[in-house]
């Protein structure tokens, strides 16, 4: 095989996260390939970031000298520096609880919704990626950096050689081969290795075979315009400026806007409640889950879908492998646990610092088959983890306070590890939901424990249930930089200044230490800090 065809590393599939490794790589100095069976620019679902995501692509660009790509980590500096790429305005995670059949409550007192900012300004806030845009500008700039792309090719072999893998295919009718001493998958789950390496499939313990329909939509209302959520109070951040959720027993629908025009939404359904829609049926089952929420009906009045609607028969993947000898999954190619929560980016992203970490230091060492052996463990021990949450969320939907105080546990975990590495950049990664933690890690795992095994004796008891929100607002107590455990705030949650300095002695800083950072950083807008 001639040189110009062996590489240091293939990457199989060039989405986000496929471009985004290529990327590193080649600042790492290794020759890479990408192989991509489709064409940019192209539709692709995952869309919505979060703090954390953007923080991880943050430091993937400061550390591997992606100045193009960071402006793209928040929506102020990406509208400035690639206002042509298509995105929404992430605020926040707007929560709706609903009963199917009936109008949506609205609850004096807020207890049918949930309102967490993400940001305490548009300039900082998260985004939606529209990814047919934002993939195709990764790929270009691993392409400008070196990386080699096949698109348009069908993958039909990859044998494992003594020094690595020798991947064959066909690209327009002609051969095609490449020898890669590593190969990094990036296909999605059950993807390209999986097949090649007969790589075996496992299960989420307790989590449902839920089945997702989706599309993009045109003409979707603004809450705030149709008055669907009437509040004399003024929320935390514009509710449709986040990822929308609406919540109802035996599923959840999200809601994104993109600033084109464009609103992806989609529903992500038990199997009990997507058997009686008949999701398989494509626009007639979103009609009739519509039917059900005559709130969410009035807000899709007027939609009409930009796509053909996509059907997934099962969401939940989870491989029983993630790496081995000169070879790793992703973690999107390795497990899947449902849109909820936003936990694919910042799953990925930490999968992709390790691996980078990984080629970076150990490339001609002994050590990297080690530290894929850790690689693969880290991998499925966070999906493991995320899954269970989502698996207690999904068990609680039906009892909507339940819900909120279960998806605290996230935002305490997320807002916690958000601030300490802003306030101590280069720390050790902790590992997602900070299931490290010797603290938090077990009673986050005892907490969903309590719903899941309440749910499988047909439901908490009036006295466990109490026991239950207790024994949540315990765990996330000391980590609670964000006024979480404040009951006064009825469920809508600002950034507050003056939450992250009152924080300052869990995080392990003095509160000067915090004031200077807000200082330097003008993360927090004036108006949010109180006296
Ligand atoms: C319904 C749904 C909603 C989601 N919403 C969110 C969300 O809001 N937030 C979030 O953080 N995560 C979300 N996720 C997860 C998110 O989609 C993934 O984390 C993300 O897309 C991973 O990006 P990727 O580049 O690894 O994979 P992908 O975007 O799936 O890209 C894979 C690429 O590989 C190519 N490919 C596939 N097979 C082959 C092959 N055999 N050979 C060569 N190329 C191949 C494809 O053409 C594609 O370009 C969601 C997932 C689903 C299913």
């Amino acid at each position: 095989m001639s040189d110009a065809r062996r590489f240091d590393i293939a990457v199989l599939g060039s989405g986000f996260a496929g471009s985004l490794l290529a990327l590193v790589c080649r600042r790492l100095g290794r020759s890479v390939v990408m192989i991509e069976r489709g064409a940019h620019p192209r539709f692709a679902i995952g869309e919505s970031s979060s703090p954390l995501a953007n923080l991880l692509l943050e430091e993937l660009c400061d550390r591997y000298d992606l100045s193009r790509i960071r402006p793209l980590s928040a929506w102020g500096t990406w509208q400035r520096s690639q206002p042509s790429l298509a995105c929404g305005l992430k605020r926040g995670f707007t929560f709706y609880g609903h009963r199917l059949g009936r109008d949506f409550a609205g609850a004096a007192d807020r207890s049918d919704q949930l309102l967490v900012a993400a940001s305490p300004n548009d300039e900082v806030a998260d985004t939606h990626w529209y990814r047919a845009d934002f993939d195709a500008f990764l790929a270009d700039e691993a392409r400008a950096a070196g990386a080699k792309l096949f698109d348009r090719t069908r993958l039909d072999a990859a044998r494992r050689t003594g020094g690595g893998f020798e991947l064959e295919g066909e690209r327009a009718g002609r051969p095609v081969s490449v020898a890669a001493r590593f190969v990094a998958d990036a296909t999605g789950p059950g993807g390209a290795l999986a097949r090649f390496l007969g790589l075996p499939a496992t299960r989420f313990p307790g989590l449902p075979a839920t089945q997702g329909l989706y599309a993009h939509f045109t003409g979707v209302r603004r809450l705030d315009e149709i008055g669907i959520f009437p509040s004399s109070e003024e929320p935390p951040y514009p509710v449709d400026g986040a990822a929308v959720h609406h919540v109802f027993e035996g599923g959840w629908i999200w809601v994104l806007r993109f600033n084109n025009g464009i609103t992806s939404a989609g529903v992500a359904a038990t199997p009990a409640l997507a058997e009686e829609l008949r999701l398989a049926e494509g626009a007639p089952a979103w009609d009739r889950l519509l039917e059900r929420l005559p709130a969410v009906r009035r807000q899709f009045a007027q939609a009409r879908p930009a796509l053909p609607f996509v059907f997934r028969e099962s969401l939940p993947f989870r491989s029983g492998r993630a790496a081995g000898e000169n070879w790793a999954l992703l973690p999107s190619a390795a497990a899947f646990v449902d849109p909820l929560l936003s936990t694919g980016f910042p799953l990925t992203l930490l999968g992709i610092h390790r691996l980078a970490d990984a080629i970076e230091t150990s490339w001609d060492r002994e050590s990297f088959a080690a530290r894929l052996e850790a690689y693969e463990k880290t991998t499925l021990a966070e999906a493991d983890t995320a899954a269970r949450l989502v698996s207690a969320l999904f068990a609680s939907f039906g009892d909507f306070p339940l819900f909120a105080a279960l998806s605290k546990l996230y935002f305490a975990a997320a807002s916690f590890t958000e601030a300490a590495r802003r306030l101590s950049p280069g720390a050790a990664l902790p590992m997602f939901l900070r299931a490290d933690d010797p603290v938090f890690g077990p009673a986050l795992r005892d907490c969903c424990g309590t719903v899941l095994n309440g749910a499988a004796r047909g439901g908490l008891s009036p006295a466990e249930r109490e026991d239950a929100l207790q024994k949540i607002t315990r765990a996330i107590e000391p980590l609670d930089i964000a006024g979480l455990c404040d009951s006064s705030r009825r469920n809508w949650h600002p950034v507050l200044a003056a939450d992250l300095l009152a924080g300052a002695g869990k995080l392990g800083v003095e509160a000067a230490d915090v004031e200077d950072f807000l200082d330097r950083s003008g993360f927090i807008a004036p108006r949010t800090v109180r006296a």
